[in-house]
């Protein structure tokens, strides 16, 4: 075995085919497997207390140290955080990330090893919960990466810290891990790397965006206030169901008329919410918004329209003082724009083109979903932090979707489906080759 692995990292100088095959004939059914088992039984961010014992168990068969339940949440409870530590001298320390959690959607992809788990989510409801976003894939090519390096250690000199993450669907695992001291504990890491699956992408590729790469996310909840009343004698109160409406109108003109039309800013209400019954005019009404930014200054731009606007529409109806409405950003629900150091990029990207072949290594768009592990290089970028794209579409479907001038469904829906061999494979070989040429 461990021959195999060793000739399939230092495929680049040698025979790549030969090993490639090598390699897959001895480690991927078993990784395939284990990425099989971890997609028919997800779990919800927070509650990944399965998910996180097996990388633990799995680290601690490859030899490394390893401390589970790492992290603390804002509300003071513990979470499924696991850190594998494995010291080989004098070197740099390489932090290896792959995220652990499932989100709450009923699995439609008719798969064989399909998830029909059902768990109940923290505000107590029973919900389907899938691997709707492949973190399943990237719980199983960090340990397919963790065993391939510790089978190589006389390759490399320095620290490995391989860091399975909780909760990054909420946002809030890698801060819970930082906050529970997570670098004053195991060391402080010299670079950040990982990668996310996606099926705009052909397995066998891999894709980098140097720079911000993924939009920052600010929740935010607002409240608007009003005069409740009956539903026919409106002219008595005043209604926050219509300035709730006007409001929802107008901060899309932050978006076109605030920010620079170069800058990509998004602002969704995706919650909205009031009243009790259709005659009777309520007190207020309650929105949840999720906006999404490429820098401090959109973010600041964004936030003060929503705050003035909200403030303008009050005050248009009348309405006193004491009915101003609230807007709070949830800073627990928020993340940072995830931005790959240029610098360390170059070096991944060249790491990457030497392993896998220039052509399948490309250059990616930036995107407006976000992530949370930027967070793992602290604020202002203290430590470079370099997130790749792993490619996991099937390439015979992705081409025909795209002849048909369609997408393939894609991450956080019921029909999300990398294929595990080619993307697994790559994955590991990806993750590992970087990692490899860091710790030098
Ligand atoms: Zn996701
Ligand atoms: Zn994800």
């Amino acid at each position: 075995m461990k021959f195999v692995i060793l000739g399939f990292i230092l495929m680049a100088s040698t025979a790549m085919a030969q090993d490639v095959a090598a390699f897959e004939k001895a480690e991927l059914p078993g990784l395939v497997e284990t990425y099989k088992g971890i997609h028919a039984h997800p779990e919800l961010s927070h509650f990944e207390a399965n998910t996180s014992a097996l990388v633990a168990g799995e680290l601690r068969k490859a030899g490394y140290t390893v401390t589970d339940r790492v992290g603390v949440y804002e509300d003071g409870s513990k979470a499924y955080g696991v850190v594998g530590i494995l010291k080989n001298g004098a070197g740099p320390t390489v932090l290896v990330r792959g995220d652990m959690d499932a989100l709450p959607i009923v699995e439609e992809t008719g798969l064989s090893y399909a998830s029909h788990v059902t768990m109940k989510n923290k505000a107590g409801q029973e919900v389907g919960v899938m691997h709707a976003c492949g973190h399943d894939i990237h719980t199983t090519v960090l340990i397919g990466t963790a065993r391939a390096l510790a089978a190589t250690k006389g390759q490399w000199h320095g620290t490995l810290m391989i860091v399975g993450q909780p909760s990054e669907e909420t946002v809030d695992g890698a801060r819970a891990m930082l906050a529970d001291h997570l670098y004053e504990r195991f060391g402080k890491p010299d670079v950040v790397i990982g990668l996310h699956d996606g099926v705009n992408i052909a397995a066998g590729m891999m894709g980098l965006h140097p720079g911000a790469s993924q939009a920052g996310a600010s929740s935010v909840d607002v409240t608007i206030r009003g005069i409740g009343g009956h539903g026919a004698a409106p002219q008595a109160g005043r209604d926050p169901v219509v300035l709730a409406a006007m409001y929802v109108m107008q901060i899309q003109t932050i978006v076109s008329r605030e920010e620079n039309p170069q800058e990509p800013v998004v602002v969704t209400v995706g919650d909205i919410h009031g009243g009790t019954k259709r005659n009777i005019i309520p007190d207020e009404v309650k929105l949840e918004l999720t906006v999404r930014t490429f820098s401090e200054k959109s973010r600041k731009i964004v936030l003060d329209g929503l705050r003035q606007m909200a403030i303008g529409v009050a005050t248009s109806a009348g309405l006193p003082p004491e009915k101003m409405p609230t807007v709070t950003v949830v800073e627990s629900e928020s993340t940072p724009e995830m931005y790959n150091d240029p610098a360390m990029s170059a070096k991944v990207k060249a790491l990457m083109e030497k392993t896998l072949g220039a052509d399948h290594v490309m250059e990616t768009a930036a995107v407006m979903p976000s992530e949370d592990v930027g967070v793992l290089g602290l604020p202002g970028h203290q430590i470079p932090v370099v997130y790749m794209s792993l490619g996991a579409a099937d390439p015979a479907k992705l081409a025909a979707a795209r002849a048909a001038g369609k997408e393939l469904p894609g991450p956080h829906t019921s029909k999300f489906e990398p294929v595990p061999e080619p993307t697994i494979a790559t994955g590991v070989k990806a993750l590992t080759a970087v990692a490899l040429g860091l710790l030098q």
